[in-house]
């Protein structure tokens, strides 16, 4: 049905071919529909006018009205600018202008009653608008104040004149067209019960909002719907696999008992055996498993991985644990191999620097099904890597690995999917688990193993320098070992790696007599190797590196981090860090070293950490401080590219959302009922378009 909301924008009054292709190009803007729901991101409230007596720093943009004091012309070449004071009977305010400065003369004249708008900042005591929107008030606008929409727009777009403004009349004038054409997409049951308004009524106010309540009311069931749509195509995912995939029983137990019986190196954790009965239920329900299991650093997931490829072994198959670095699963090789030599069960590692005559002998040894446990980087995903009865996927650290990988696992076995069990180490507040994973199952090991010492975090500053150094021989003295982390970001890699670098020697100036390591992304594998290994067995005493640690390393006698420009990490990244100390059971310390001068965001994110250690608690602070989209691990999930709705802040709107769907498909699973016939045509469409659909497909 190809129909109003398909044409293209090209069409528009205001818009016409070439502007048309720049929408495409800049904001994947193509029809009508598109631009419709390209909703605003904010919207200035033209309804008060502020008196500058009430400016405060709260205030993002304000309107206020008021008379030009006098105007001058400051500095000269680029720092030439004009100044005006502008007041009303409460106070003054300065507005600047760089720019078209002969332009705004002209055009202001003394003695009129101006309108001003713009984004205020403060310099001292002043408050000061620059470039602001300048009007000439006059009683009918007063009047017909109201809410209006700001869109999210490219310079690009902006140097061609389509600015918020301007778009603000194209969408305008393409609702008026749209009336009575737009279709109720939710069904009427949701509509009652969560007294939403009309789909209709909540696009017009979503652009433009007749009152602030209305406003809230167009939001509230827009992003409901939004996310109603992603999660019944989840809970489908869900429930076809459930229905299809079949997958090989495994009951027999008796490795795993051997294991609990002569082995066992420790008392597991409540927590550890809930999750491995959770996940042995799966093994052996004859349904493919599909499961996240998140831990925080340091709760125990490798024996716990390791317990569940016991049971697929006995059942007679293979089993791969996928990291995403070398180091990585060079470290879970390790420490596998321990438990399964004592059980003779073969396991191997196979990763990009394994040399090809090994790699030969690997898979040939996969093939016979000989090797009962491969371990590696996505090395393992290649096409000639073939089991004779892959039947367990375990994946470290998903958030370095996409979908599309994990799906390359279900290829393996040309019989039965193999079972699925992702692992990952970045807490995932709950909203954003249920979108980004929202097709598995979840498992969660909420307790560290008993007799472990809360690390302490301490917060310092360049200052403090020779008193922490003391602090680090003091701990080496008494025979621990301490990482130093330096920032090392992509876009500053020359810098970075040359403060790594002055670190280092700084670092080895005071600590003459102790042996230490460095490691950066920039190093050989097998340099990087080697100076790990140096610091696993304590030769060295202290480990200069970047972020390449962040992942997995397991030094169970390392018990001071230091990160150095604590605040140029994120908050996940920095409790991911912290997490390589605090596995022996001696005292462990994160000492985060700043600048003295922090931004709001970094002094929040310095303060959680230092407040708690608690890896759900940071992740909800993350994603209230960041938003979902910049979160460790998301970024290339398109899942997040949502329209309206925010995961950091509408969790309540997601449950709502989860809730329906999930009632909606398990009353009635094909959406044959005339009832939700409403849904399966708003699939239908956007199956057609493409827009949100094939996003999560
Ligand atoms: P992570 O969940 O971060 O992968 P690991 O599996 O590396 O954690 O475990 C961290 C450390 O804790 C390891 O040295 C491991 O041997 C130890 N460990 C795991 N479970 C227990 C337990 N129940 N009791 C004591 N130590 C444990
Ligand atoms: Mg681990």
């Amino acid at each position: 049905m190809a129909g109003f909301f398909d044409t293209s924008v090209a069409y528009l009054k205001g818009i016409g071919p070439q502007r048309a292709t720049l929408l495409n190009k800049e904001l994947k803007i193509f029809s009508f529909a598109d631009l419709i729901q390209h909703y605003p991101f904010r919207y200035e409230d033209r309804t008060k006018f502020y008196k500058i007596s009430e400016f405060n720093d709260e205030l993002q943009y304000v309107q206020t009205k008021g008379f030009i004091k006098r105007m001058e012309l400051v500095g000269s070449g680029f720092k030439k600018r004009l100044v005006a004071v502008f007041k009303d009977d409460s106070g003054e305010l300065e507005l600047v202008w760089f720019q078209g400065i002969s332009w705004v003369n002209a055009k202001i004249k003394p003695g009129v009653e101006y309108i001003i708008f713009g984004r205020l900042s403060r310099f001292g005591s002043r408050y000061t608008i620059a470039h602001p929107e300048i009007e000439i008030f006059n009683e009918s606008q007063n009047k017909t104040a109201f809410l209006q929409p700001v869109y999210s727009l490219t310079e690009k777009l902006r140097s061609r004149h389509l600015d918020s403004k301007a778009l603000t009349k194209v969408i305008q004038d393409l609702l008026v067209q749209a009336k009575g054409r737009i279709r109720e997409t939710l069904p009427q049951s949701i509509l009652s019960q969560e007294k939403f308004i009309s789909k209709q009524e909540a696009v017009f106010n979503v652009h433009f909002p007749v009152s602030h309540d209305i406003l809230l009311r167009a939001q509230q069931r827009l992003k409901f719907e939004e996310l109603f749509y992603i999660q019944l195509r989840l809970f489908k995912m869900k429930l076809i696999r459930q229905e299809k995939a079949r997958g090989q029983i495994f009951h027999d137990v008796s490795l795993l008992t051997q294991f609990y019986h002569e082995h066992l190196p420790f008392e597991l954790t409540n927590a550890q055996k809930k999750v491995i009965k959770e996940i042995y239920a799966d093994l052996k329900s004859g349904r493919q498993m599909n499961r996240l299991l998140q831990g925080d650093v340091g709760s125990g997931k490798t024996i716990v991985a390791y317990i569940c490829m016991l049971i697929a072994i006995s059942g007679n198959a293979q089993c791969t644990l996928m990291a995403p670095t070398e180091i990585l699963a060079q470290q879970h090789y390790a420490n596998l191999k321990r438990y399964a030599d004592k059980m003779q069960i073969p396991i191997a590692l196979l990763t990009g620097s394994t040399k090809k005559s090994q790699r030969k002998l690997i898979h040939e040894r996969l093939q016979s099904g000989e090797i009962k446990i491969l371990t590696g980087t996505h090395a393992l995903l290649e096409e000639e890597v073939k089991f004779l009865n892959l039947g367990l996927s375990i994946v470290d650290e998903q958030h370095r690995f996409g979908v599309a990988q994990r799906a390359k696992l279900w290829q393996k076995n040309a019989n039965y999917f193999p079972h699925v069990l992702v692992m990952t180490a970045t807490p995932i507040p709950r909203t954003l688990a249920m979108t980004l994973y929202g097709d598995l199952d979840i498992s969660v090991i909420d307790q560290l193993p008993a007799g472990r010492k809360a690390i302490k975090t301490i917060h310092k500053f360049d200052a403090h320098r020779l008193q922490i150094n003391q602090f680090l021989k003091d701990q080496i003295v008494s025979g621990r070992q301490v990482y130093i982390v330096y920032p090392l970001i992509e876009e500053s890699e020359k810098l970075d790696l040359k403060h790594l670098m002055d670190g280092y020697e700084s670092i080895q100036r005071a600590f003459p007599n102790y042996p230490i390591s460095i490691l950066h992304g920039k190093m050989k594998p097998a340099a990087k190797k080697y100076e790990m290994n140096r610091f696993a067995t304590g030769e060295t005493k202290i480990m200069v590196a970047t972020t390449v640690i962040e992942v997995g390393v397991d030094v169970p006698n390392a018990s001071v981090m230091v990160i150095e420009n604590a605040e140029r990490f994120g908050l996940s990244q920095l409790h991911q860090l912290r997490g390589r100390v605090g596995r022996g059971a001696d005292q462990s310390y994160c000492i985060l070293m700043t600048d003295y001068k922090l931004s709001a965001d970094s002094k929040i994110r310095i303060g959680t950490m230092v407040k708690t250690n608690n890896g759900f608690e940071i992740a909800e602070t993350d994603l209230s401080i960041r938003g979902p989209g910049d979160l460790m691990g998301t970024q290339q999930s398109g899942v997040l590219d949502l329209l309206i709705a925010d995961l950091g802040k509408d969790g309540d709107i997601l449950q709502k959302a989860r809730a329906s769907a999930v009632r909606i498909l398990e009353d009635d699973p094909e959406l044959q009922k005339e009832e939700n016939a409403v849904v399966r045509i708003q699939i239908a469409a956007m199956r057609k378009t493409a827009v949100n659909w094939s996003r999560i497909s």
